[in-house]
């Protein structure tokens, strides 16, 4: 568990901390029902705006973000859903497939603009809060959504975007 906390120390996070916590249903982009403690604070492991737990039962998330607090959330998010198991391969396949993407899906794929580690999991939670709160495929995102470098051509935006509409559930 401590080489994925350190590997994924951006976002992902072992397991839930003891604190204030609310059980909360979000609705994804998708519709998919995500079931999740939701801690509207600063995550307690990397003092980051936030993270998510490992088993995807956890979201930490700085209430005070004002309009990236929603991208930011729809990307904590797809970490859930991909924690609670509700990323079916096909999509993981789909989204590697599209990005010409390799190897293993926790792995380390190099520092990220911030220099974190940036993982295809990161690159997927990108492309879905994309995919889920930008208006149009040909829009282009700044920070935070750029950081982890997720930003390819207009054609593998749109196909990325309907693989996840038409299968993630
Ligand atoms: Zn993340």
């Amino acid at each position: 568990m401590r080489s994925i906390l350190i590997l994924l120390a951006t976002c992902l996070v072992a397991s839930a901390a003891p604190g204030d916590s609310a059980g909360a249903v979000l609705i994804t982009p998708t519709g998919a029902h995500l079931s999740v403690n939701l801690i509207r604070a600063e995550c307690p492991y990397t003092g980051h705006t936030s993270c998510t737990a490992v088993d995807g039962r956890t979201i930490w998330l700085e209430p005070r973000l004002g309009s990236l607090y929603r991208p930011i959330l729809v990307h904590e998010e797809a970490h859930a859903l991909s924690g609670q198991g509700l990323v079916s391969a096909a999509v993981r396949a789909r989204f590697m497939q599209l990005g010409g993407y390799t190897g293993d899906w926790y792995a380390d794929r190099g520092p990220s603009l911030a220099g974190d580690p940036t993982s295809l999991e990161e690159l997927f939670a990108e492309a879905y809060s994309y995919c889920g709160t930008t208006p149009r495929a040909d829009y282009r995102y700044d920070e935070p959504f750029g950081e982890y470098g997720w930003d390819p051509p207009r054609k593998q935006r749109v196909q990325t975007c309907d693989a996840f509409y038409r299968r993630l559930r």
